[in-house]
């Protein structure tokens, strides 16, 4: 029977293959906005239409381009499924259980190595103690990640790429 690591391998490896929502959206109307990961040479082009729908800002339609490592296409991919129809507010709650589950907090630093490559999730630990309760599904997957410092930024270049994007779109 295979362990969960092979299991999150899978997962990884499909989004990687089969990218969920690759293409590109008109802009406008669709907001563009790009994200790079010079550590790894990832980089993200995310168009994402956000509507309202009566419950608040929706994202109503994303689509992911560019190229980069298995870990930040595949984050792409995995997280452009989690958001998909979505309201801002929530897709704001999945993006800190996201980051906080890459975060190295509460992790053994007593190594030290990697930490200033790693520590920057863009949250505080108060946020971090905040994180709210979501169900994650396939991004548990990256939570293997974490074990490696300096592929955090690949796992949450795309998390960053839309929350520009959600900015840009929300703020016209
Ligand atoms: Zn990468």
């Amino acid at each position: 029977m295979p362990g969960l690591e092979d299991l999150y391998r899978e997962i990884i490896l499909d989004h990687y293959r089969s990218p969920r929502n690759r293409g590109e959206l008109e802009s406008p109307p669709a907001t563009r906005v790009e994200g790079f990961n010079p550590l790894c040479g990832d980089e993200i082009v995310l168009y994402v239409d956000i509507d309202d729908a009566g419950d608040g800002p929706t994202i109503s339609d994303i689509k992911i381009g560019g190229q980069g490592c298995s870990i930040s296409q595949s984050s792409a991919s995995m997280m452009s499924s989690a958001v998909k129809g979505k309201t801002v507010a929530e897709v704001e709650d999945l993006t800190t259980a996201f980051k906080a589950m890459m975060s190295i907090h509460g992790q053994d630093l007593s190594e030290g190595e990697g930490l200033e490559e790693s520590g920057d999730t863009g949250l505080d630990d108060e946020d971090l103690d905040e994180a709210p309760e979501v169900n994650l599904g396939d991004l548990e997957a990256l939570r293997g990640v974490v074990k490696f410092p300096v592929r955090i930024k690949c796992a949450t270049l795309s998390w960053n790429t839309l929350a520009q994007g959600i900015e840009e779109a929300t703020s016209s």
